[in-house]
């Protein structure tokens, strides 16, 4: 039994109504938020604390404030439905998003707890009322790693996901395999990508496999003729390898704005996608347009947390995210720009 288990509500509605009313969980968020904040301010106020620490306490103050206010927003939609974001499934990898052990226990509560649908299922599930919120499982780049110790697991538990794949990764372009070894600082074996076969055998078990561009480049950065490129040779090569087609997409690091536009969205529908993934950290509504479905990344998260991110803890984050001006994202998340 999961150690939190005995504190887990029956189903999302008593999740919700453990939350409420509004006013007392908003009045106690900020209360709890600020009083955190200034505890912390004169305990390092003496100690010559640099900006930075500041900063990051106040963030760490402010998600304090957004996680307690995230149960009330989560009303919006029929259903509670959300996407997960996956990189890494490694023992020891840096960048991991889990170890295998973490990642069977994620999936042992998302089995207990929730209804599982592919990607291309997730739209409709924000707009059917259900007791158990919904999940889709989805996987960015296409790491040998996936293939290793996320199919097992995924066997094991009789769960599907979905794979999005980086393409120039896939192919070993070397321009492409430098790039990965750079963005996440690792060599050659801890970004190795799946070979073909092993992403037709994810497919003959039942996954669903969908473009991530051709070589992972910040979208706003591009010209409209790369732009064109990363979508169409992506999409051209998969269907070539796997004799499939292939309608569902990610953006390579997924934030609106900050990594592509909307007119990138329309040149996305315009290469033959149908649906694509954002990185936003809230749950699904029935108002998001099939070419921005958010996704909330799982970043080594325990299953408390991973319980949180699903139930909707965490939304009023994703949320601020979304309708920030961007000099303050900048602020706030200096990385994001990096690429
Ligand atoms: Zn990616």
């Amino acid at each position: 039994m999961l150690a939190h288990e005995s504190s887990y509500p029956s189903s999302f509605r008593d999740a919700c109504s453990v939350a409420l009313p509004t006013g007392r969980i908003l009045t106690s968020a900020i209360h709890a938020g600020l009083v955190g904040t200034m505890d912390e301010l004169f305990w390092t106020a003496d100690r010559g604390m640099e900006r930075e620490r500041i900063l990051g306490m106040l963030k760490a103050s402010a998600k304090r404030v957004l996680r307690m206010s995230g149960p009330v927003l989560v009303r919006r939609s029929p259903g509670r439905a959300v996407v997960l974001c996956y990189h890494s499934i490694h023992p020891s990898n840096s960048f991991r998003s889990a170890t295998p052990t973490l990642f069977d226990e994620h999936l042992a509560w998302i089995t207990q707890n929730c209804n599982v649908v592919p990607f291309g299922g997730i739209l409709p599930a924000a707009e059917r009322p259900s007791r158990r919120p919904t999940v889709s499982i989805t996987f960015d780049d296409g790491h040998e790693d996936n293939h290793r110790f996320a199919l097992p697991s995924l066997k094991h538990h009789g769960l599907s996901a979905t794979f999005f794949l980086a393409i120039g990764l896939m192919e070993k372009n070397p321009d492409v395999v430098d790039r990965f070894k750079r963005l996440r600082r690792s060599d050659y074996d801890a970004i190795r990508p799946m070979e073909w076969g092993q992403v037709r055998e994810l497919i003959d078990e039942g996954m669903d496999i969908g473009a991530h561009s051709y070589s992972h480049r910040n979208f706003v950065r591009l010209e409209r003729s790369e732009l064109r490129y990363e979508l169409v040779a992506a999409k051209q090569v998969i269907e070539d390898r796997l004799s499939r087609q292939v309608t569902s997409f990610a953006y390579p690091f997924g934030k609106p704005r900050i990594h592509f536009t909307d007119e990138a969205a329309e040149m996305v529908r315009g290469a033959g996608y149908r649906l694509a993934a954002v990185t936003v950290k809230r749950g699904v509504r029935i108002s998001d347009p099939p070419l921005r479905v958010p996704r909330m990344f799982v970043t080594h998260d325990s299953v408390e947390e991973l319980r949180e991110k699903v139930l909707g803890y965490w939304d009023a984050v994703g949320i601020l995210q979304e309708h920030s001006p961007l000099w303050l994202s900048r602020l706030v998340s200096p990385m994001d720009f990096a690429y």
